[in-house]
């Protein structure tokens, strides 16, 4: 089990995330944007128009996505 903050996978709060997977990870902080984004939440919106822009450039999107499984594969196992 590992903790990333909603920080870290490119969110805007520090909102902690546990998975056992990066997959599980990257669809908790999915599921948290979707919430926040229904709260109309600013710095969310900013995160994810931020995140957006970044789709139209090529590879970036892979690029970020890998940069943040190298995160999470680095962090250290937690004891829950
Ligand atoms: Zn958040």
């Amino acid at each position: 089990m590992k903790e990333m903050t909603c920080r870290q996978l490119g969110g805007a709060c520090d909102e902690i995330f546990r998975a056992n997977s990066f997959d599980e990870m990257a669809a908790l902080s999915k599921k948290h944007g979707v919430e926040m984004f229904e709260k109309s939440d600013m710095p969310h919106l900013d995160a994810m128009n931020k995140m957006r822009a970044m789709m139209h450039e090529a590879g970036a999107m892979e690029k970020w996505m890998e940069e943040k499984k190298a995160l999470f594969d680095s962090l250290p196992e937690i004891q829950v």
